[in-house]
């Protein structure tokens, strides 16, 4: 795993440290080991490792049989769950190691120390969850009475799990280097991560049950797993939807969705806020220069170089072709100047390999708190089009100023 071995060290004690408690504590916490299992205990995990497989393959059909990337939820934290309710703590390590190694086959793509380490968050998870749910529970089963007392089990053990999965991800994220982990970080600051984890979970939960009472009725629960599925595979079309697939930035739409609030915010609470506007010089003689594919790599690079200059709030976009746009809350006309002038000083220090690279105009548009817009005179609230089309109207002056240069104006 050498991509693992140029990790920052924390992240590897991290992940380490995790790996390392997963195998140790499941067998140390057993205490049934010695006692003897049950004899349908191995039956019972090889019938949650089956379930696992027929949800990740209607996971796979839903997707018309394309591996995703990376994909949040394969809903391989309901069966850890699971296991952790009706199993020995020790069948922990087997059952999720399998899951996990079949996930991984029929199609997620990602770095197998990743892969390991959340493996073994989620068997840690698996660990604290069988805690609760057996402390709540006492000698008494899950399905007795009512079910209040089961339901109430399976409540506390899914905030134990979704406490130790959180925290461990956290670890991960923050420690290791953040262009290793944007899809991580970007994740775990999305509220529908943890809804959509927590019905995962309760339906590990409710699976269960439904085993422990009458195990034939999980036939009846397919149709559940199948649009549990459906409904995890929501926020990765959307995010597909809203980004570019060439630069990884938001599409324009979006964007404009997106500045539109933030603008009403900036001058609600009378604060000034800005739009970039860059062009890539001569993109076009880029192109019929060193070919197509090294304009796209060149466009990649000063995507991400735009990127890493801006802040968490700010939003950036394709605007489309070789233009980007972005908007800078809380950024005022110096402000907006410096940025812009360091944008263009990255774009222009950016190697590109076998070619000679690239420089790029940009123009600046700001609207200070107070100041009106030409659609927006009377009721005090500057238009973004209008601004963007500042904007843009300071991009040309930049371009006939000779290309590879800035120039700033407010907004009118
Ligand atoms: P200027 O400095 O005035 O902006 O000149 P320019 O050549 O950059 O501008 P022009 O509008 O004439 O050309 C833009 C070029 O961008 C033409 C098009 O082939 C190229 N382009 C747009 N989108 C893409 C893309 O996705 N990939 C590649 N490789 N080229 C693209
Ligand atoms: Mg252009
Ligand atoms: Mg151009």
């Amino acid at each position: 795993m050498p991509a693992f071995l140029i990790t920052p060290v924390a992240c590897q004690l991290w992940v380490g440290s995790a790996v390392v408690a997963a195998l140790v504590l499941p067998v140390a916490l057993d205490h049934r080991v010695g006692e003897g299992h049950t004899a349908h205990e191995p039956w019972t995990a090889l019938a949650i490792v089956a379930a696992s497989v027929v949800n990740v393959e209607i996971g796979r059909v839903l997707e018309g049989g394309a591996a995703f990337s990376q994909r949040p939820h394969k809903a391989l934290s309901t069966w850890a769950f699971a296991c952790a309710i009706v199993l020995s703590v020790g069948w922990l390590l087997p059952v999720v190691a399998c899951c996990y190694a079949h996930a991984r086959w029929r199609g997620l793509r990602v770095p197998l120390w990743k892969w390991v380490g959340s493996a073994a968050y989620v068997v840690l998870a698996g660990v604290a969850a069988a805690g609760v749910v057996h402390t709540v529970l006492g000698e008494e089963s899950l399905t007795r009475g009512n079910g209040l007392c089961g339901m109430v089990a399976v409540l506390a053990g899914t905030a134990a799990f979704l406490a130790v999965q959180t925290v461990m991800f956290h670890g991960s994220a923050y420690l290791n280097e953040a262009g290793d982990e944007t899809w991580l970080r970007r994740t775990l600051r999305q509220p529908t991560f943890y809804l959509t984890e927590v019905g995962v979970l309760l339906v590990g939960g409710l699976t269960a049950a439904v085993w422990i009472a009458a195990p034939w009725f999980l036939v009846l629960l397919l149709p559940v797993f199948v649009l549990a599925q459906r409904a995890a595979l929501h926020e990765p079309l959307r995010q597909r939807a809203e980004h570019d697939d060439k630069t990884g930035l938001l599409r324009f739409e979006a964007w404009d969705r997106q500045a539109r609030t933030a603008a009403a915010r900036c001058s609600r609470h009378g604060r000034p806020w800005s739009v970039l506007f860059a062009d890539l010089d001569h993109f076009k003689l880029f192109n019929d220069t060193w070919g197509h594919l090294a304009g796209d790599l060149a466009l990649e690079a000063a995507a991400a170089v735009i990127r890493d200059e801006l802040r968490d709030g700010d939003l950036v976009a394709r605007f489309g072709g070789e233009e980007f746009c972005v908007f800078l809350p809380g950024t005022g006309l110096a402000d907006g100047r410096a940025l812009a002038e360091r944008v263009r000083a990255a774009v222009a220090a950016t190697d590109l390999p076998g070619t000679q690279g690239l420089t790029v105009s940009v123009g600046v548009a700001t609207v200070e708190p107070g100041c009106d817009s030409s659609s927006g005179a009377g009721t005090g609230a500057p238009d973004l089009a209008d601004v963007v089309r500042s904007a843009d109207r300071a991009l040309y002056a930049a371009k006939e100023g000779g290309r590879d240069t800035t120039r700033a104006h407010l907004a009118h």
